[in-house]
């Protein structure tokens, strides 16, 4: 028999390569980088260029557009202890300035969502300390037909 533990969340931590994204978060902006040698856009945020491994990645401020690109919808709570709104849908976010991330969509409406539905940043203030960004719809279904 289990018995129910104190509740702890697992927040994102910042560390030296990522306390610029979370500082920006805190202002309500969203951050990429980008590689100065090969022009990648890159994310999530990290030392080194992926693509050509060069050292040169500076920040850039993202307009924090996109659209989906890929999604799921959980519908069980992953924790029976920890109050969640469900469904909650979950996607791969395709930016406007040519990175992806993964990230809440939210929309209560689960039919709108879908593949191609361009999407908006906004920050969800989850602490004093810590702002998430999620997502919501621009368009509904009938817009892209
Ligand atoms: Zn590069």
């Amino acid at each position: 028999m289990t018995t129910a533990s104190a509740t702890t969340f697992q927040y994102p931590r910042s560390s030296i390569d990522t306390q610029a994204y979370w500082d920006a978060t805190r202002r309500g902006e969203l951050l990429y980088q980008r590689c100065a040698d090969c022009d990648s856009s890159i994310f999530h945020p990290r030392v080194m260029c992926p693509y050509c491994m060069s050292d040169k990645v500076g920040w850039q401020t993202s307009a924090g557009r996109g659209k989906v690109y890929s999604f799921t919808v959980q519908y069980v709570p992953l924790r029976r202890d920890v109050p969640t709104r469900l469904p909650l849908v979950l996607g791969i976010i395709e930016m406007d300035e040519g990175y992806h991330m993964f990230s809440e969509i939210d929309e209560t409406d689960i039919t709108k969502v879908m593949v191609g539905v361009p999407v908006q940043v906004y920050f969800d203030a989850v602490a004093d300390d810590l702002s998430l960004p999620k997502f919501r719809l621009l368009a509904s279904r009938e817009s892209l037909s």
